[in-house]
């Protein structure tokens, strides 16, 4: 049997750079993957955009730090993740809208988000051309933006690799063997190994693996569709969210990555419940006529390709993050529904400091995003 300090199921948007943190404090490391490859389960369908954007705290916090670490993982480690600082921008054009993101804005302004509302003409001035029949004006946070996850995914594997961090892929985990509240081995499809603490990161297989320790995770992935365009020189910066729910969608979004292409993907509604990954008909005429609308001078790009993936979703759109009560060294990091890409760099920082230092600075996070939560919350921006 393999003996590790640390190991880590899924080697995906948060197995990956958790890795490279904990091997860095010291820590032997495992990561444990059913797939092929690092980021090939949910992470390769994320469209790379990163915001410290939220409406609460904790992810603030997490995607705080995931802004500074990518921010400057090109200029500390030499590794290319085409890095755009583009912003996030909700443009707006009704009251309603107005109502709750200026309202939001006080809280999150709080949370020292570097966020303010700008007028009609600045928007138009940060995507030039877009729509401006009824336009109010948005919300506009400029320190956020976008990276290519596959190349993160990549730079972190390498990275974590070069600290002592082993990675088994192909290797599906299967069964864990408990005693006295403790998880004494976990067994793959091929090997088994023992851990100190054994961290849950499996994304949208999360319940699953939960449910083998006997912990009940409430994560359940529905599906969400994206695509992207081909290059073109650039002509706006910012990730546009669109947050106008319509009859079929509750929101869309799209930037223009650092290759030229635009990256787009939309929130259906009602959700597509459960593990379907294949491509509809229905997504891009769906998608279009939204995005058309709001800035028209999309219209002659063409689509190169689409995809759909999964959002392991909690039923209050928050991720769960911390120890259980039922298992002593089971660790949760699921459910991070869309913004598991951008939440993985800062927490797993954070991971590491709880883990290997004993630091309790994070309390908050823990006890915000805590298993154990009453779940009824709902996110705003999820
Ligand atoms: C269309 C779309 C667009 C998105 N856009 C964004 C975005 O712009 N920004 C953003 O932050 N997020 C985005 N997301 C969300 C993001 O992709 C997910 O939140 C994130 O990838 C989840 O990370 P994870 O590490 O929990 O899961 P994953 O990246 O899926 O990693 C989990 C890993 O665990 C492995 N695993 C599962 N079970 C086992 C097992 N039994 N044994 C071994 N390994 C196992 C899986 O194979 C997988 O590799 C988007 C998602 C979609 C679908």
């Amino acid at each position: 049997m393999k003996t590790f300090d640390v190991i880590i199921i899924g080697a995906g948007s948060i197995g990956v750079p958790m890795s490279f943190y904990l091997a860095k404090k010291g820590l032997k490391v495992a990561v444990l993957e059913k797939l092929a490859s690092e980021g090939r389960g949910q992470n390769r369908a994320a469209i790379g955009g990163i915001r410290a954007t939220h409406s609460d705290p904790a992810k603030i916090k997490i995607c705080q730090i995931s802004i500074e670490l990518l921010k400057r993982m090109k200029e500390e480690f030499g590794k290319e993740i085409d890095w755009i600082t583009g912003g996030y921008l909700f443009p707006v054009y009704d009251e309603r809208t107005e109502k709750a993101l200026k309202k939001l804005l006080i809280k999150q302004k709080e949370f020292n988000l570097n966020i303010d509302w700008i007028d009609a003409e600045k928007v138009d001035k940060l995507v030039p051309g877009i729509n401006k029949t009824e336009l109010r004006g948005g919300t506009f946070s400029p320190e956020d933006g976008s990276a290519s996850p596959l190349k993160v995914a990549g730079a972190y594997l390498s990275l974590a690799r070069n600290e002592g961090a082993e990675f088994y892929f192909n290797e599906e985990v299967i069964s864990f063997e408990t005693e006295n509240s403790k998880i004494i081995s976990v067994t793959t499809s091929k090997d088994k190994y023992s851990g100190g603490i054994i961290i849950n990161a499996a994304g949208g297989d999360a319940r699953e693996i939960g449910l083998l320790t006997g912990v009940n995770i409430p994560v359940i992935p529905d599906s969400h569709e994206a695509g992207i365009t081909e290059p073109v020189k650039p002509f706006f910066k910012p990730m546009v969210v669109d947050i106008r729910p319509d009859t079929q969608s509750a929101n869309y979004y799209f930037y223009q990555n650092k290759e030229g292409q635009v990256v787009f993907c939309i929130t259906p509604k009602p959700p597509i419940v459960g593990k379907d990954t294949d491509s509809t008909s229905e997504f891009l005429p769906l998608v279009i006529k939204r995005m058309l609308n709001l800035y028209p001078r999309l219209r002659n790009l063409r689509v190169r390709r689409t995809w759909r993936g999964l959002y392991p979703m909690t039923p209050d759109g928050f991720p769960i993050v911390g120890f259980t009560k039922e298992i002593e060294n089971l660790f949760l990091a699921a459910g991070m529904c869309g913004q598991g890409f951008m939440l993985g760099p800062g927490l797993g920082l954070i991971t590491s400091e709880i883990i290997a230092d004993g630091n309790r600075r994070y309390d908050f996070i823990t006890e915000q995003l805590t298993l154990y939560r009453n779940f009824s919350g709902t996110e705003m921006l999820k």
